[in-house]
């Protein structure tokens, strides 16, 4: 698509070349030859369509990604109702993807849309759909308004720690600041959230809770229409889009579709990959919301980079709901495990502690370092007679898998390290085997380990960590898990 530059009562404009009617041509451009395209005036006399409105409301979004025909995308963007922009533009010198920010990989190729021979597209954002030079980027930051009014229906009750961070994300909100709560493994972050979005949807702003995972999105939604009856909440992941509502649960990835829309914005497992590896996801955090509103960091193992950002607001939950400390992993040395694997061996201080677990009929929870090594493990287990699965990252039948453990149809779980956040198994015993391995970060060990003991009727759980050698991770992670024992022991937060 070609554009020309055109006036509308004094103010400039742009016209795509498919609807330009009136002789002579003029010249046309791709999008990205024009620096600036000012906002055109409301004009109150024209009725946006509905449906439109909603679904570009606060969303940065490509041509190919709107349903409208052109012609009404035009005749909105000429009355007001949405903002057009080059995909690609210079800011400060540097060629830009406008969309994921990026101004490293933008090469040149043969355009057919524009028929440039030296049109540039973004190749790091190519996987949501490409962005060129010739390509507008359509957004439109008028909202309509809702009269809806949601309440929280929720009557549990939130343990003292709960109470401390719930009240930091209500000032947060209120303030439009930023809080990290740092919240241990069972100590029921969501529930923290309820009263700060409470608020904010009774001021009629909007939210939105951004995790790295499609389970977690998954699992989030029917929580939360549970607790606010009545809200209506778009789930956004790969390969899954609805038009958006003012209530937005989205994998990370999925915000680049947004553009200063959020008054609340909600990082779950903000040290999880791949938000803290990626830094284009952070500019997408960042563009999604207006520049006055609320960051609130989720996380029960912040990394050092980011606990050392200036005027981060740091708040604590040291202690679980049900008020029992951490189980706090032993360490057991088996000696050259990955030699007896091969051999089709298991170190004889892994069997006896599996019998013991079996015996008293807990569900097994296993680590392994690589998914190659939960397959061969898994062949090993098969002559032993004991029975199991496995899961990783690449299972297509992971939730079936789990689902099955937790109605214990299968007794031991192997699993990679895609389990180590945010499974609860009630009375689990959890094993890692080769702790030592790199694979186990003092942050995944905190995370495997609080998979133990979650559930307010077995509140302590065995978390073995069976090892060739100690690492610092090891060393740091059951420091970690005691001090933050001690500290909630010091508070009285502690049965
Ligand atoms: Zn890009
Ligand atoms: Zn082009």
């Amino acid at each position: 698509m070609r554009f020309a530059s055109d006036m509308l009562n004094h103010h400039p404009m742009i016209v795509p070349e498919t609807l330009y009617w009136s002789s002579p041509l003029p010249q046309f451009y791709p999008i990205g030859h024009f620096s600036s395209i000012p906002p055109l005036p409301i004009n109150k006399q024209f009725k946006p369509n509905r449906s439109l409105i909603d679904f570009l409301s606060g969303r940065h979004l490509l041509r190919d990604e709107l349903p409208f025909p052109l012609y009404e995308l035009h005749t909105h963007y000429v009355n007001g109702y949405l903002q057009i922009e080059p995909g690609i533009q210079t800011i400060n010198g540097k060629v830009t993807c406008m969309r994921c920010g990026s101004h490293r990989s933008l090469p040149t190729f043969s355009c057919a849309r524009c028929q440039s021979p030296n049109c540039q597209y973004c190749r790091n954002c190519i996987i949501m759909g490409k962005v060129t030079f010739c390509s507008p980027l359509y957004s439109s930051n008028y909202k309509q308004k809702r009269e809806e009014t949601i309440t929280l229906q929720w009557h549990g009750k939130l343990s003292e720690g709960q109470k401390e961070a719930s009240n930091a994300v209500i000032r947060a909100i209120q303030t439009n600041q930023s809080v990290l709560i740092w919240a241990v493994c069972g100590s029921g972050k969501t529930e923290v959230l309820f009263h700060g979005l409470a608020h904010a949807l009774s001021e009629h702003k909007s939210v939105c809770i951004a995790t790295p995972r499609t389970d977690v999105v998954l699992e989030l939604v029917p929580r939360l229409e549970n607790v606010f009856p009545g809200l209506t909440i778009s789930p956004l992941y790969g390969g899954h889009s609805v038009p958006s509502s003012s209530f937005v649960i989205s994998t990370t990835h999925q915000l680049i579709r947004y553009k200063e829309y959020f008054d609340v914005m909600v990082i779950d497992e903000v040290d999880a990959f791949p938000y803290n590896i990626d830094s284009s996801l952070q500019h997408h955090v960042e563009k999604a919301r207006k520049r006055s509103s609320s960051l609130i960091y989720l996380t029960a193992t912040p990394s050092e980079v980011f606990l050392k950002q200036e005027n981060l607001k740091v708040v604590r939950i040291p202690s679980r709901y049900h008020g029992s400390p951490l189980p706090v992993p032993t360490f057991k040395w088996v000696g050259n495990w990955r030699k007896k694997i091969d051999r089709g061996k298991l170190p004889q201080i892994l069997i006896d502690w599996i019998t013991r677990q079996l015996g008293a009929e807990k569900p097994i929870l296993f680590f392994l370092p690589s998914i190659k090594m939960t397959e061969k493990v898994k062949s090993v287990f098969d002559s032993h007679q004991l029975s199991c699965e496995f899961v990783h990252s690449e299972d297509e039948d992971r939730a079936e898998k789990v689902l099955q453990f937790r109605r214990k149809e299968i007794p031991i779980l192997l699993s990679s390290t895609i389990l180590e956040r945010g499974i609860t198994i009630e009375n689990v015993a959890v094993a890692v085997l080769g702790a030592e391995d790199d694979v186990f970060t003092e942050s995944a060990l905190v995370q495997i380990a609080g998979r133990a003991g979650r559930s307010a009727s077995f509140p302590e759980g065995d978390v073995s960590l069976f090892h060739y050698g100690k690492t610092n991770a090891m060393i740091a992670a059951g420091r970690h898990i005691r001090k933050m024992n001690q500290e909630a022991k010091a508070k009285g937060w502690l049965k």
